[in-house]
């Protein structure tokens, strides 16, 4: 699950990393008001920054900086509403701009190869990683931590070192990586970056400006399989941006993952799933979709997984493949049927069931007319044929 800037950089602020303070708007009267608040603070500038889950919001206009309440007012008015890769903005963050005098890039993420957490670290900040990793790829830095001790000082160290860091700076530089470590594993995170990690000049009580890094950006994705033990991050799901169709098979507790194929899948069991998409593949035809119902899958999911299915246009045949062992062929016959009689749409389909109650279901598909088959084989090329408009 990824999450927005403002609830990445809480978690980082909930580690004791430095973040500059922000606040929400969904408005643009909430923006100056915002503003209007930090200007109080003792704050010159402020920065407007769209809040969705792509990168690149700078490159895409929007992140903006403001001299004033009303001039934030304006911008925050430009970027709310504004289409960004295809999401709208619908609430920016606001928060002191600070003068930043070198921006880096500092990362952790779970690298399965190696089975650790990996830190990277670039001098090439700002920037997307993934840019700096194609042109410059010795720019970037990294090391293992270690699943027992944790990410130690000195790798921190050398991580900093690397990236040319030295001194003071150094020194917040060991903290801050130490705190996204942290952070990852406080939260089950699989990814915690911070782009750009900036150098900026702070005036101290003496009047002197000496030099801080603070995180400006945040982005962090959190494990679905380890949300169940961190019920308060459960509120960090952005509902704004998720795709209707995931939220539903979350509710319905399936596993739906929509492709751009033409022949919708009912399955239960992921290597089944899978299988299943191979055989269509082979045989010539696309997936619409990766489906697995689950074990025992009662007529009720079974029925909101194929209106699910038929909720993609695109869709020209269905395939059904079950293997019955806790699942009782009949039931998940029941459902389909149940699901086929209730579709405004007749999208052909075929259906096979083996295992248990598989001659119940059967009879059940035979009174209902539907076109069954009795080997995977002949399933996946029946429902290719029918995705082709192909009669059988
Ligand atoms: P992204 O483009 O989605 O990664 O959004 P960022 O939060 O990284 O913002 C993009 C760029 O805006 C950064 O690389 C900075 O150059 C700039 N920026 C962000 N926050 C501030 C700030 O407080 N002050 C200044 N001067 N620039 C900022
Ligand atoms: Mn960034």
């Amino acid at each position: 699950m990824k999450i927005q800037e403002a609830d990445a950089k809480s978690l980082l602020k909930a580690q004791g990393l430095p973040v500059p303070g922000w606040e929400l708007a969904r408005t643009p009267d909430q923006v100056r008001e915002a503003a209007e608040k930090l200007f109080r603070q003792g704050t010159h500038r402020v920065v407007v920054k769209a809040q969705v889950l792509v990168g690149g919001r700078g490159k895409a206009g929007g992140v903006k900086i403001a001299n004033s309440p009303q001039e934030a007012f304006e911008v925050g008015r430009r970027i709310l509403g504004m289409d960004i890769k295809g999401i709208t903005v619908r609430k920016v963050l606001v928060a002191e701009a600070v003068d930043i005098v070198k921006e880096y890039y500092l990362g952790a993420i779970v690298d399965r190869a190696s089975q650790r957490i990996v830190l990277m670290a670039s001098a090439e900040g700002g920037v997307e990683i993934e840019e700096v990793a194609r042109t410059n790829p010795g720019a970037i830095h990294r090391v293992e931590a270690n699943p027992e001790l944790g990410l130690l000082a000195f790798q921190a160290r050398s991580l900093g070192l690397a990236i040319g860091l030295r001194d003071s700076l150094l020194n917040q530089f060991v903290a801050i990586a130490q705190g996204l470590y942290a952070t990852m594993k406080a939260n089950d995170a699989d990814l915690v970056e911070v782009n750009p990690l900036g150098i900026v000049d702070v005036a101290g009580p003496d009047g002197n400006a000496s030099p801080r890094l603070l995180c400006l950006d945040a982005k962090i994705t959190l494990d679905d399989s380890a949300l169940s033990r961190h019920p308060g991050l459960e509120g960090m799901r952005d509902l704004d941006e998720e795709d209707p169709t995931d939220a539903e098979a979350r509710k319905l507790g399936i596993n739906f993952i929509h492709l751009d194929g033409t022949i919708g899948c009912m399955v239960n069991g992921a290597g089944l799933a899978m299988t299943t998409m191979d055989l269509v593949k082979h045989y010539g035809g696309s997936p619409a979709n990766f489906l697995d119902v689950g074990g025992g899958a009662r007529h009720d999911v079974v029925c909101g997984a194929m209106e699910l299915i038929l909720a993609d246009p695109n869709v020209k045949a269905i395939l059904v493949n079950i293997f019955g062992g806790i699942t009782r062929g009949d039931e998940v016959a029941e459902g389909i049927i149940e699901a086929s009689r209730s579709q405004d749409r007749t999208v052909p389909m075929v259906v096979r069931i083996v295992g248990t109650n598989a001659e119940e279901a059967a009879r059940l598909l035979r009174e209902a007319k539907m076109e069954t088959a009795s080997s995977l084989d002949e399933a996946a090329q029946k429902a290719v044929a029918l995705s082709k408009g192909i009669a059988q």
